[in-house]
Parts: structure tokens; C-alpha cells; sequence
């Protein structure tokens, strides 16, 4: 939204959410379902594919939340989905020595409960001390289950045999015992009050879709309640991001994959880039994003664009980025002090090679 209030830049940004979990517990699927079902709410423009990101806007989730979620209960834009899931991107991606992901969706396959990534992921929650929900995943594959597709989990529930429901809630009881064991008090969100201080865990099916609305519908009442102070941005100041990937794009040369948490960058910025011995500071060449899917047969992959606002991924082309590091921190320089934005980058690329250690 725009403002003109000009003495007043403060604005709400999108929350980046991230999917960790154990693997083949379906954390890909997950995101595809979510995608999916944004796709078939909306109109065209429902959601926005970004480099390395998916935007899905407050108006789509209610769509897809149905009676869920009452769009005016909330000021914040929507969610922002890292599409790489798992820990070892989530641990990597930080921003000011914390989580880039501000929320994450903890998936746990209720056949297979616990398993050691999902600990791993656990300890890298707690330690960078990111707010996250449990999705119960794979409930489609309770023997006996009836599948209501892309239904809320009570509705389906409903509708289940008492044999298939009981199976599920002692599934969800073990995994809800696993949380308690890592010291983590949690319920059924449907019984959470509170948020901060119990684990909400929503069963779901990647599969059927069943439990996406109430997935969503969490995600966003968690940022609203938890994280909206600090998703309170100066959305038109200089722009802050992490470095996803570092690529080479025919046409461009190396650029950056980048999700920018902060402010704007754009097309005429100078920028400071963490890199394997310095910062870098280079000029901005081009802003990419992803051409939307509806223009996509012309043979060109991407668009330029002008400016680029926070919460969001982009690709930046520019001069000399080889030596340029996933993970790294991206600044724009704008009307700052140069040396004081390069003091920051290498300050924040100390902290980088702390946690690299600390996991080597
Ligand atoms: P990841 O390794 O965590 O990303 O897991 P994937 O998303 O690749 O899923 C692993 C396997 O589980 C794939 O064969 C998926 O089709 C399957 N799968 C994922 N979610 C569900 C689900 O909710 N129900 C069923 N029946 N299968 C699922």
C-alpha cells in the first residue's frame, strides 16, 4: 500500500517464512501444495513467484482459509516462502547474526515421528530462538482415512471414522510427547492460547491438501500477534538482504539470488556484498525477477525492474561478484557512509564465519 504521509515511511513488511524437517517427511511437497492451492483461490496474480521465493498476499490466504481467517484482523501483506527447504539453507541464511526466516513450519511425518534431522532442526530453532509450528504431515496416510481435499483439519475430522481418528490423535500424541521431551510444551493450536510459549502442532496432508487452510490461517495470527513490531520497516530506506545463491546468468555474469528483508534496492544503488576475503561494493547493473508465468514463452526468463521492496527475492546483476558468498550479507549504500555500510558488511561476515565454524 502506498503512503503519503511523507514525514511517516514506517511500514508493515511480509513475514519470510521457512519449511525445515527431516528428509522425505514432505517438506518440498508441502510448499508445492501451498503454491498450488494459492494458484487455484485466486485469479491470475494470486501469488507472486519470486527468485528463490514465493509471496502469497493476506487476500489469498483468506480465500484459501475460508471461515478460518477474517481478512480485517490483520494489517500484515501476506507470507514470504523461502522455496529451498531444510536446515542447512535455513542455518546458512541469517540476517544480523539471526534466522533470515523470521517463522518457521517444523514438518514431521506422523508415521515416522522424530528423526534425527528433525533434532537437528530443533536445536537450530531454538538456538536462533525462531518462533515455528509443527506440521504434522501425511495424515492422508492413516489407514482407513477418508480424504476431504483441501478441507480445514476439524471439518475433516468430522468425517473420519472413530477408529482412523483415534489412530491419528495417538500419532499426533507421540509427536506432541517428542516436543515435550526437547522441552517444548505443545497441543493441538487449536488448544493454544499462546503461541510464545506452546509449540501449536497442525495436522496436514501435502497430498490432499487437507489442514493447508488452518496452516495458513496459524502462520499469519502468529506474525500478526508475535512479529508484527519487528516486521515495521522504512520500506523506502536503503535495502537489506541475504545472499541465497550465487549463479551465472547467460547475458549477465554473476549474480546474486537474494532475499531482501529490508527497505528497497534498486536499479541505480551501489551496493556492499560480502565476499570470501572482503566486502565488494559494486554498482547495481540490473534488478531481475522471474517473468510472470503468464509471459513466460517468450524466450526471456526474466524482467528488469526499476526498484525492488522488502520482503522479497531478487536477482542482482552487477560488476564484479565472484568472489561474492551465499549466506552474505547484501547492502545498499544510498545516501549512507560507504565506509560505515563496508564496517557493517565485514562485521557481519565475521559473525557468518563463527557459525560456519561452530558447525564444521
Ligand atoms: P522432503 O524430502 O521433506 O522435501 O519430502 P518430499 O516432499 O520430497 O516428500 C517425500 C515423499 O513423501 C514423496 O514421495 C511425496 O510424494 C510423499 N508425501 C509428501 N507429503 C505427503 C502426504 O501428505 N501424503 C502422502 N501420502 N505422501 C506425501
Amino acid at each position: 500500500s502506498d503512503t503519503t504521509d511523507a514525514g511517516d515511511d514506517a511500514e508493515l513488511r511480509t513475514p519470510i517464512v521457512a519449511v525445515l524437517g527431516h528428509v522425505d517427511h514432505g517438506k518440498t511437497s508441502l510448499l508445492d501444495e501451498i503454491r498450488g492451492s494459492a494458484v487455484t483461490a485466486g485469479e491470475a496474480g494470486a501469488i507472486t513467484q519470486h527468485i528463490g521465493a514465493t509471496a502469497v498476499p493476506l487476500s489469498t490466504i483468506s480465500e484459501i482459509a475460508g471461515s478460518l481467517v477474517d481478512p480485517t484482523d490483520f494489517d500484515l501483506p501476506g507470507l514470504l516462502f523461502i522455496d529451498t527447504p531444510g536446515h542447512h539453507s535455513f542455518s546458512t541464511l541469517r540476517s544480523r547474526g539471526g534466522a533470515l526466516a523470521d517463522i518457521a513450519i517444523l514438518v514431521v511425518d506422523v508415521n515416522d515421528g522424530f528423526q534425527p534431522q528433525t533434532h537437528e532442526a530443533i536445536d537450530i530453532l531454538k538456538r536462533t530462538q525462531t518462533p515455528f509450528i509443527v506440521a504434522a504431515n501425511k495424515i492422508d496416510t492413516v489407514p482407513g482415512w477418508n480424504p476431504n481435499p483441501d478441507t480445514p483439519v476439524q471439518e475433516t475430522l468430522e468425517k473420519q471414522s472413530d477408529r482412523a481418528e483415534s489412530r491419528l490423535n495417538e500419532q499426533l500424541y507421540e509427536i506432541i510427547g517428542q516436543l515435550s521431551d526437547e522441552g517444548f510444551s505443545a497441543d493441538m493450536y487449536w488448544r493454544v492460547q499462546n503461541f510464545r510459549e506452546n509449540i501449536g502442532v497442525v495436522p496436514v496432508s501435502a497430498e490432499t491438501g487437507e489442514g493447508i487452510p488452518d496452516l495458513l490461517t496459524v502462520l499469519m495470527g502468529l506474525s500478526q500477534r508475535y512479529l508484527k513490531a519487528e516486521m515495521s520497516i522504512d520500506v523506502d530506506g536503503p535495502g537489506v538482504g541475504t545472499v541465497l545463491e550465487v549463479k551465472d546468468e547467460r547475458g549477465f555474469g554473476t549474480t546474486l539470488d537474494t532475499v531482501l528483508y529490508d527497505g528497497t534496492i534498486r536499479a541505480d544503488d551501489t551496493i556492499v556484498v560480502g565476499g570470501k576475503n572482503e566486502p565488494i561494493v559494486t554498482d547495481v547493473r540490473a534488478l531481475l525477477q522471474p517473468r510472470p508465468l503468464s509471459e513466460i514463452r517468450t524466450e526471456k526468463q526474466f524482467e528488469q525492474v526499476d526498484a525492488v521492496r522488502a520482503a522479497a527475492g531478487v536477482k542482482i546483476a552487477a560488476p564484479d561478484l565472484d568472489d561474492a558468498m551465499a549466506g552474505a550479507p547484501v547492502r545498499v549504500v544510498r545516501d549512507r557512509n560507504l565506509e560505515e555500510v563496508v564496517a557493517e558488511v565485514r562485521a557481519e561476515l565475521a559473525d557468518i564465519e563463527v557459525v560456519t565454524e561452530e558447525q564444521g
